[in-house]
């Protein structure tokens, strides 16, 4: 059976640097903000191109910290609105209610599964405070219109980088294209710690500081405490691990684009649409491989029963689904379509050369 992601398999990849790296931190007998974090945060820095990178649990509260810092510093109140895409992972949405503010939905384009720049403006009011663009599917999402859009509300610009770890807009790595950026570490992600984990990159040192002081209980000095803060930190096993990987996510997203390339190049089946690969390939990271089809059920259950294993990102739309009711008569047609037609097939850095054509030689005799 060809697995949709074998994270066994790509974790071995780095099994002697790993092994050491976790035996080292076991030793050391220090499991918190030590050593490995502040190394990982320099690194992640460096590589992002940004001034911070701050560990924190998981990518939900890497964004949920971003918006509530914001609120902290007077920029954001409950009740302002936060531009998100209709079609996002529901984290993303669940960053900007978790805070009482409002998301505010707007639809993708249908070509690239991102958010569509040209109808931001119309969805602004006198409440908007920022974007929340998600690079979704590891595909940068940016513009100059966009930062034009950003920069005549005055609104802050926030990226969900959870899927595009290592994209490219312009030369500039995305997690520093915006104010700030959320990243993921889940297991799945193109850089996968062995649990939970995530972090924010931001060129914002007030922003950077209260994050910080919130992702620890709201406090910079030990028992002085400035905000009703949280517990939100990166454990030094995690991070003594990110670090291995991180030295290796170039690689890991060539080998995704080489994989990308030849599913485009070779897919060929009238009923199937293709992701396209944008004219810069430094803009995709190729987290997920989406296909798309009317005939998406079929399709997986052929697939299944050929030994490839497929999965929907993602099945419901936000706007559908029971936690946000409320928005239950709102209509999303372009979501609406991607959530219903849409397959991810398997790709990651160690698919082997079979195992690619015979994706490819199965996805053609449906
Ligand atoms: C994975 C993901 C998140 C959430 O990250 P966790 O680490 O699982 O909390 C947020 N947004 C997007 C787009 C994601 O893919």
């Amino acid at each position: 059976m060809i697995k949709f992601l074998d994270l066994q398999k790509i974790n071995l990849q780095y099994q002697q640097e790993t092994e050491e790296a976790l035996l080292q931190t076991f030793r050391s007998g220090w499991y918190l903000q030590g050593e490995r974090n502040k190394s990982f945060e320099t690194n992640l820095a460096q590589y992002i191109g940004t001034k911070h990178a701050i560990g924190v649990a998981n990518g939900l509260d890497a964004l949920r910290l971003i918006l509530r810092a914001y609120i902290e510093l007077g920029i954001m109140k409950a009740g302002d609105e936060i531009i998100v895409p209709s079609n996002t992972y529901i984290a993303s949405i669940l960053a900007v209610s978790d805070n009482g503010l409002v998301p505010v939905l707007v639809e993708p384009e249908l070509n690239t599964y991102n958010i569509d720049i040209s109808k931001i403006e119309e969805k602004i009011t006198s409440k908007t405070k920022g974007i929340l663009i998600v690079h979704l599917q590891g595909r940068v999402v940016f513009s100059d219109q966009l930062k034009e859009i950003a920069e005549k509300h005055s609104l802050k610009i926030i990226e969900d980088n959870a899927q595009a770890i290592g994209a490219e807009w312009n030369d500039i790595k995305s997690g520093n294209l915006g104010d700030a950026a959320g990243f993921s570490f889940y297991p799945g992600k193109n850089l996968g710690a062995l649990g939970d984990g995530g972090a924010v990159t931001t060129n914002d040192d007030d922003l950077g500081k209260t994050i910080r002081a919130l992702a620890n209980y709201g406090s910079n000095q030990k028992y002085v405490n400035i905000y009703k803060g949280l517990n939100s930190r990166l454990d030094e096993l995690q991070a003594a691990v990110l670090d291995v990987k991180l030295k290796h996510i170039d690689e890991e997203n060539n080998t995704r684009r080489i994989i990308a390339k030849r599913f485009i190049e070779e897919i060929k089946n009238p009923n199937i649409i293709l992701p396209e690969n944008p004219e810069n390939e430094n803009e995709h990271v190729w987290h997920v491989f989406v296909i798309r089809t009317a005939k998406r059920d079929e399709l997986q259950a052929y697939l299944t029963e050929q030994g490839i294993q497929t999965i929907i990102h993602y099945p419901i739309p936000p706007h559908q689904q029971e936690a946000y009711k409320e928005w239950k008569e709102l209509s999303f047609p372009i979501s609406e379509k991607i959530h219903a037609e849409v397959l991810s097939l398997p790709i990651s850095s160690v698919l082997e050369e079979e195992e690619i054509q015979m994706i490819i030689k199965t996805v053609n005799s449906f």
